[in-house]
């Protein structure tokens, strides 16, 4: 069998936040195409903050990666505005979930259609999104803020395979969750992965489900 693709290479980075506090060190990841990779660690250790130094959103947190290369399919992606690694099918999972509190599933689900011009394509990746999450069908016109914690989760990372994406960083996601929702949440990161092919790299505080999603 041979070597799968490296699809991400994280390489020796540093980071910095507001100019002086150090909060990665010599970190190093690979991320092979078609894998799901976890990245485990208590509180603080680190992990939402190699996600953002990945997908690019440190600025907005006064951090700046300082030292060593972030590589995607061989380019170096440092230099790219979160953006254009959407463009690029790299999207952020952020901790926390972050809906549209006033906003229902479906809308919520269509702001991350917001990039692509072509309807139809956007139209049937809705119905592949509620095919993976059909709770989110049957609560489509819900308010976000009304709806469950597991649900916003659902809703979260539906919106981002609304990007199409081919990574995902998904950062945290059975925070606050019941271990039953975490479990049928897991079971869809799976099957996203085996059947859509869509690569995962998870930051999880929750050892013993990421190792049992995980292949790395
Ligand atoms: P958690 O599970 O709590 O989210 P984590 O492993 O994701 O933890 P990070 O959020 O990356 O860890 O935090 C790593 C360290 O960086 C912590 O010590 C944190 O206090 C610090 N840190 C995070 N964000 C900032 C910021 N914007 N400014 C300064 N320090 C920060």
């Amino acid at each position: 069998m041979s070597a799968p693709n490296i699809l991400l290479n994280v390489n020796g980075i540093e980071v910095i936040y507001n100019h002086v506090i150090l909060v990665l060190k010599g970190v190093s990841l690979q991320v092979p195409e078609g894998g799901i990779v976890a990245l485990l660690g208590g509180n603080g250790a680190g992990k939402t903050t190699t996600l953002r130094a990945i997908s690019n959103l440190l600025a907005g947190e006064r951090g700046a990666v300082t030292k060593g290369s972030i590589a995607l399919r061989g380019e170096c992606i440092e230099n790219l505005s979160p953006a254009d690694l959407v463009q690029r099918g790299v999207v952020q999972v952020m901790e926390g979930r972050h809906c549209f509190a006033h906003l229902t599933i479906e809308e919520n689900l269509l702001t991350g259609g917001y990039t692509r011009k072509n309807k139809a394509e956007v139209a049937r990746n809705l119905e592949k999104v509620y095919s993976y999450f059909p709770c989110l069908k049957s609560r489509r016109t819900a308010q976000a803020a009304y709806t469950s914690g597991g649900e916003q989760q659902m809703c979260a990372i539906g919106r981002a395979l609304m990007t199409n994406p081919s990574l995902v960083l998904l950062d945290e996601p059975s925070m606050g969750l019941a271990p039953q929702i975490v479990e049928e949440l897991f079971g869809i990161v799976k099957d996203l992965n085996q059947k859509e092919g869509v690569t995962f790299l998870l930051a999880e505080q929750n050892t013993n489900m990421a190792l049992q999603c995980a292949d790395y």
